[in-house]
């Protein structure tokens, strides 16, 4: 009976990771292209601020970033994080692939182990001052909306990827919940980034597992101790047991000022500006 279980869920795993892999690359753009659009709709019909610079004047630069650093990991990466995923299984490197633990624990574990490791880097990224330099482009921002979710320096990027492949090699991450984890990333960062207004009580109960907009942009308040707070970009759960959980603004969401104390000048919103961000 038991065995006769196990056996269905391995089938089921199996036929979950083979529909993931083969589609990889229309479930990424899928969930790209969609919830961009349902994040613009929401943000057009029930935006929660009125933005401090236009999106005129924010956009070019934020989807300009976007692809170039498409097309600069493209170019540099031979392999990308879910084909490290694969060799590492192949060659039994990492600690699921030397574990006996079932496929589906192994795939939920991972995809909680790096979001944590997501969180940690989030921090090291604002305490380290010369990682700082470069991780300031995005906040530099000085509205929040969907744009800003995708808005990174190209040096932020390329780290990220080589610490998630490093990360990824270590536990030993199933290809599968790689992308699961990717697609996941890209999804929320969207979502708690967008400036759209959620109702009190549904804000409040996602917000027990799921990093929610109002939640995210005290990360964006131009206060440092609120800028060093809500590092997380799914699950709440670090923020809390970490310590770095912080509410609500201080000036409340229509008070508060987003961006940094540097990098006021609205030029600062133009691309070549924001790729120079970390040097000046
Ligand atoms: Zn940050």
């Amino acid at each position: 009976m038991d065995d006769a279980k196990e056996t269905a869920r391995e089938n089921a795993m199996d036929t979950f990771t083979a529909f993931i892999l083969e589609n990889e690359p229309a479930i990424r753009l899928g969930v790209f292209f969609g919830v961009f659009a349902v994040m613009i709709a929401w943000e057009v019909a029930a935006p929660r601020l009125r933005l401090a610079l236009p999106r005129s004047r924010r956009w070019p630069a934020n989807i300009g970033i976007v692809v170039l650093n498409t097309l600069l990991v493209r170019l540099i990466f031979p392999v990308l994080p879910v084909g490290v995923a694969a060799w590492a299984a192949g060659e039994g490197y990492g600690l699921f692939n030397w574990l006996d633990v079932p496929a589906w624990l192994a795939a939920l574990l991972s995809v909680l182990i790096l979001d944590c490791a997501i969180y940690a880097q989030h921090v090291v990224f604002h305490k380290v001052p010369v990682l700082w330099r470069l991780h300031r482009m995005h906040h530099a921002d000085q509205a929040i909306d969907v744009t800003t979710g995708a808005r990174f320096h190209p040096i932020e990027i390329v780290m990220s990827i080589v610490i998630k492949m490093a990360v990824v090699t270590a536990i030993g991450a199933p290809a599968a919940a790689v992308v699961v984890f990717e697609v996941l990333l890209n999804g929320t960062a969207m979502f708690n980034h967008a400036n759209v207004r959620l109702p009190t009580w549904l804000d409040k109960a996602l917000r027990l597992v799921i990093v929610t907009p109002d939640m995210h942009r005290v990360h964006h308040s131009w206060l440092r101790q609120e800028t060093d707070s809500n590092y997380g970009f799914n699950l709440t759960w670090w923020d809390r047991l970490f310590g770095t959980y912080i509410a609500q603004p201080s000036a409340g969401h229509d008070g508060m000022t987003i961006g940094l104390q540097i990098f006021r000048d609205a030029g600062e919103q133009r691309l070549d500006r924001m790729l120079t961000q970390p040097f000046r």
